[in-house]
């Protein structure tokens, strides 16, 4: 065997921490239980000489929209290796200049005012927070990434106050690490999309499922974590059977319960990840023995919904989705399939779970409800946009303007019920959307690529045998009413 060959298998074979070794490495602490303040830094292994350019995310993955993390950034600093301390440039945009021709910039350093963060992100999902006893990060929240430098393997090591259980989505488990936990990310996307909990408050259980399932519940009201966490496993299990694989090792949900900062905050939206999903309520609105049977069915919908993004679009995408584009919010055009037929998707996964008779009657309530309901309420201007057009205009305002982002989902949601309808009619129940999606998940595996809206019904045929392209072209079309 050549030597460089062997070379390759032995880097190959190498548990991924020792991989990522030679790569970038992240370092975050947080040192004082209910600080406002984390520490970060960065360090590049094999400095290259010339500038540097550090950059925060503004807009995030599924994030349809911008938040001005850059803004909560201070003390930025750049070293050499020998510790002298280099050049910063704030420029415009999220970023900064750091270092000079001929330096060779070995560590950036930055703190992040988690305080200052939370009070001026008014969408609760959106920021991370601390508390005295605990702490939430949104990777990309805090985590910039050095221009150029996204695709290399990360090794991160993160240290808590004294005794604080350290959990990383990166590389769940329980009991959680005491103090300190070092893992590694595939790349910045990988690191940028995880979630750090610490503290004593963030109350950690692991659920048997397809694939280890963990559920984090931060609550500053009373909450039932059994019986969330029973909702949780249900989901996961009906949402992994619908889609038949799960393309993951491990997912982790991280539920907060959370008292208004203010009256302008709001904590209404779940957020999607790579291997996990975090949901931010208000503090009333989490589970309890008095919960009704219906809010519990509408949370594990919610639940499932949020899930199933881990498919679609997580890794199954329409243009806009990947490469991700840190800076400004992609314009996406298929919203209406990523939020619509994974809505649809949710709760066809849910109806599975039922007996057929009851299953078929609560997809139709649901169609009723997610779908019907909402477009009858919604404004004539936005039913009446063509359905590419209103996709990219949520794809900058899905949730602050929730009425393009509902309009979207619905109109996609009715799309993938219509497709589902002719599908078991014509294969007379053999197949249905389930498996056109299942494919769809397949082929975006193996062409690692975006699909286009007019591929779409060439490969939900090579799946159903079923031609749905008139379903499509009359649901992209402006509504009539
Ligand atoms: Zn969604």
């Amino acid at each position: 065997m050549p030597a460089r060959l062997r070379l390759l298998l032995f880097v190959l074979l190498l548990p991924m921490p020792l991989r990522a070794q030679g790569a970038l490495t992240y370092k975050l602490e947080y040192s004082a239980p209910g600080s406002a303040n984390l520490r970060v830094a960065i360090e590049l292994a094999e400095p290259s000489a010339g500038e540097r350019t550090l950059v925060m995310p503004r807009a995030v993955p599924m994030g349809y929209g911008e938040q001005p993390y850059d803004r909560f950034l201070h003390n930025v600093s750049a070293y050499a290796s020998s510790g002298e301390a280099l050049a910063v440039e704030r420029q415009d945009g999220p970023r900064w200049k750091l270092g000079a021709a001929g330096a060779h910039v070995a560590r950036i350093e930055y703190e992040v005012n988690l305080a200052q963060m939370e009070r001026e992100i008014l969408s609760g999902g959106d920021s991370s927070r601390a508390r005295p006893d605990y702490l939430e990060l949104l990777g990309y929240s805090v985590l910039g990434f050095v221009e150029g430098l996204e695709d290399k393997a990360i090794r991160v090591h993160i240290a808590g106050p004294k005794d604080w259980p350290v959990f990383s989505t990166l590389a769940p488990k329980t009991p959680a690490a005491s103090e300190s936990l070092s893992v590694a990310a595939q790349n910045y996307y990988a690191l940028a999309d995880s979630q750090i909990l610490m503290g004593h408050r963030a109350a950690l259980r692991r659920i048997e499922n397809k694939v280890p399932l963990f559920l984090a519940l931060y609550s500053e009201g009373e909450a039932d974590a059994a019986l969330l966490g029973r909702l949780c496993g249900e989901a996961f299990q009906r949402v992994a059977d619908y889609f038949g694989s799960v393309p993951f090792a491990h997912f982790t949900i991280v539920f907060e319960h959370l008292k208004p900062l203010s009256e302008r905050h709001s904590y209404a939206f779940g957020m999607e990840h790579l291997e996990s999903s975090s949901f931010s309520q208000s503090s009333e609105q989490a589970l309890t023995v008095q919960t009704s049977q219906r809010q519990l069915a509408q949370t594990k919908y919610w639940i499932a919904h949020h899930i199933a993004h881990s498919w679609i679009p997580k890794r199954s995408y329409g243009q806009g989705y990947f490469p991700f584009r840190w800076e400004l919010a992609a314009l996406i055009d298929t919203i209406w399939l990523s939020e619509g037929f994974a809505q649809y998707a949710a709760i066809d996964a849910l109806a599975d779970g039922m007996p057929t008779k009851e299953g078929a009657a609560f997809r139709e309530s649901m169609i009723e409800s997610r779908f019907r309901s909402t477009l009858r309420r919604m404004p004539a201007f936005l039913k009446q946009m063509p359905l590419v057009e209103l996709s990219k205009i949520a794809s900058t305002r899905y949730s602050e303007d929730f009425r393009t982002g509902r309009t979207v989902f619905s109109r996609g949601g009715l799309m993938a019920a219509e497709m589902d309808q002719r599908m078991r009619e014509k294969t007379k129940g053999k197949k249905r959307l389930r498996d056109a999606l299942r494919y769809l998940v397949e082929w975006s595996a193996r062409e690692k690529r975006a699909f286009r809206i007019e591929e779409l019904p060439r490969i939900f045929k090579e799946a159903t045998r079923v031609e749905t392209r008139d379903i499509l072209e009359k649901w992209l079309k402006p509504m009539k009413d």
